[in-house]
């Protein structure tokens, strides 16, 4: 026999309602009211006394009043105690879990009605419908026998269209959610107020709602449910923060992430590629140059990977191309094994070829996303396989690790922007990396558990038609024997340069500050090229090459930019622009071009 006295539960869940209403019950035991100083105390926490109808059919009444009968009134003030109360039962939900030291959902749950009983809102009778796990098919059925919602209204003999015990609802789901991490709300199905026997509730994460409401309608055909609006007005907030404002917030910050490692990311990449093409070129006829051809395929996707973030920031329509996902993969390995820190043991499993329409960088982000996730997941070693399986028309690309794994907590955010359990992460790596796979129309789905490892999966359709190879590098043209003056202050991309130009036929003259151009510029004869970074320390490229200009007019120009559209806006509109990183091959056809021009 139940010893339960402050909820109605299913009898599998007595036990655990048991602990909580022990635990309520010596929280509420002993009241410390001050009336001297104003304070009423339980266990130490101040509470305070609100007249039940003060904020339920009186507040009602008084929004009526300030909308003077306008239909929105009983919308604005259900929308406005929802809103209030979920929050306050969420700030309670986390405040007693602390309190009790619990962590595990349920049982944070359970403190829940007993709470609410203690503290007066109503009595809880939750019905065995319910299915209350932390995740999307999180379930609440229960009724309030005696809301002080439903309360107020009878009292004042007054009985209403639409249900009416919003606190409730908001509060006990705000309870909820802090207990799961799950979003929830709640709706009022039968109320009091409308002459229904009792106020019964449906609890569900907001996008579920209303398919949950009606699979109860369908299951409980006997007392229909109550007209209004579905949810109250948080409700939609939360619908519309879950996607437009989520999406907008998501791509500014990964502007802004991106436009601040760009300039100096695509600086390395300038010099990694050029350093590596002057290798590659240096080795004598009939030598392997596989390693050189590598690094400076690597560097050009590294390159496109920038560019992708940057463009995923600025909502450009990917540019979707048949890859072979094998292929991808074992092209990034090189990327892949530097991620890896040493005590990490990175299996590449099978990679059966597979035909998918991508854009390879962002499908090399999503990769290295969940590649750098597993390698911080493993603090103490272990092991990360990468796998690519083809079967049934779908191409499945799977990363697992050995790692510390998820909580329900953690797992029911892992998706959410900016939702990091890391000191200095942006939190983004997941969301993004599930964006851009729905851009392809895909899915990733991810099994985890507290201590057991985390695996991966990305699910992309097959593509139909044939992976087409990767486009061959142009060979570069002959020298010119011109003077050129650099303007750079990045010391290595100066020194490759250096090594560069001369090979190339030119004569170089080097400065790594404006200060240093402009001594230049007076002391030499003739300057055919000048060839300057944008934005510098201590200087402006722009203002620079001006100044060298008036030295030297004839002088053609050719900026270089490592990204930043800002950067753009400080050229004049007809100035010959190299985005970083760029091959030499290339900057050798634009140095060439500009003196034909
Ligand atoms: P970030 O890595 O910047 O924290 P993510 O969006 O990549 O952001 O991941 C969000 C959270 O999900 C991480 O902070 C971590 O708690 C969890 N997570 C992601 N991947 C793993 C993994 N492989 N193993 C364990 N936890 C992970
Ligand atoms: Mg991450």
């Amino acid at each position: 026999m139940s010893t339960l006295k402050a909820v109605r539960v299913p009898p599998e869940l007595e036990p655990l309602f048991e602990r909580a209403e022990a635990y309520v019950r010596s929280y509420f035991a002993e009241m410390n009211a001050d009336a001297s100083r104003g304070v009423i105390e339980f266990h130490g926490e101040r509470y305070i006394r609100v007249r039940a109808a003060s904020i339920s059919i009186e507040f009602f009444d008084l929004v009526r009043s300030v909308y003077q009968g306008c239909q929105d009134a009983d919308e604005v003030a259900r929308s406005l105690l929802f809103d209030v109360a979920h929050a306050i039962g969420l700030a309670d939900s986390r405040d007693f879990q602390r309190e009790m030291g619990v962590t595990e959902p349920l049982e944070a749950l359970s403190t829940g009605p007993v709470h609410f009983a203690y503290t007066g809102w109503a009595f809880v009778d939750l019905s065995d419908q319910s299915h209350p796990t932390p995740d999307d098919d999180f379930l609440l059925v229960y009724d309030h026998p005696n809301s002080f919602e439903a309360d107020a209204w009878l009292e004042a003999g007054r009985s209403s269209e639409c249900p009416v015990c919003v606190m409730n609802a908001g509060y006990s789901s705000g309870w909820c959610e802090g207990s799961f991490g799950v979003a929830l709300v709640a709706r009022e199905v039968h109320c009091r107020a409308q002459g229904h026997e009792a106020c019964r509730f449906v609890m569900a994460p907001p996008h579920r709602l209303s398919e949950r409401i009606g699979a109860y309608a369908v299951a409980n055909p006997d007392v229909p449910i109550a007209p209004g609006p579905l949810a109250p007005r948080f409700f939609e907030q939360l619908r519309r923060r879950d996607d437009e404002l989520v999406q907008a917030q998501r791509m500014e910050a990964i502007g802004r992430l991106a436009g601040g490692i760009a300039h100096d990311f695509n600086n390395l990449l300038t010099v990694i590629l050029g350093c590596a093409e002057q290798l590659e070129s240096a080795l004598p006829e009939g030598v392997d140059r596989r390693n050189a051809e590598a690094i400076v395929g690597a560097a050009e996707r590294a390159g496109g990977l920038t560019r992708q973030l940057l463009a995923l920031s600025r909502k450009q329509v990917l540019d979707l191309r048949v890859v072979d996902l094998a292929q991808v993969v074992s092209n990034l390995r090189p990327l892949l094994d530097s991620l890896v820190s040493s005590h990490v043991r990175l299996v590449v499993g099978e990679l059966v070829a597979a035909p998918v329409e991508v854009e390879p960088s962002a499908l090399e982000q999503v990769l290295v996303n969940l590649v750098v996730n597993a390698v911080e997941a493993m603090p103490d070693g272990g092991t990360l396989s990468v796998a690519v399986q083809s079967s049934g028309g779908t191409v499945r690309l799977r990363v697992q690790d050995t790692g510390v794994g998820m909580a329900p907590e953690v797992r029911a955010r892992m998706f959410e922007p900016f939702f990091t359990t890391k000191a200095g992460n942006s939190g983004l790596g997941l969301a993004t990396a599930r964006g851009i796979v729905g851009q392809f129309g895909g899915t990733l789905e991810v099994a985890s558990e507290a201590g057991r490892g985390t695996r991966v999966e990305v699910r992309l359709p097959v593509a139909s038609g044939a992976a087409p190879a990767t486009p061959e590098r142009r060979a570069p043209s002959g020298s010119t024997g011109r003077t050129v003056l650099v303007i750079e202050d990045d010391d290595s991309i100066r020194a490759m340069l250096a090594r560069f130009l001369p090979h190339r036929g030119y004569v170089v003259h080097l400065a790594s500050s404006a200060r240093q151009a402009l001594g230049i510029a007076e002391s030499v004869e003739h300057i055919d090229l000048v060839l300057s970074d944008v934005v510098m320390p201590g200087g402006h490229g722009p203002a620079a090459v001006e100044a060298v200009r008036r030295h030297h007019p004839s002088a053609r120009v050719l900026f270089m930019t490592g990204y930043a559209e800002q950067q753009l806006e400080q050229l004049p509109a007809d100035a010959e622009v190299l985005r970083k990183p760029f091959t030499l091959d290339t900057l050798h056809e634009r140095l060439a071009a500009l003196e034909d021009a």
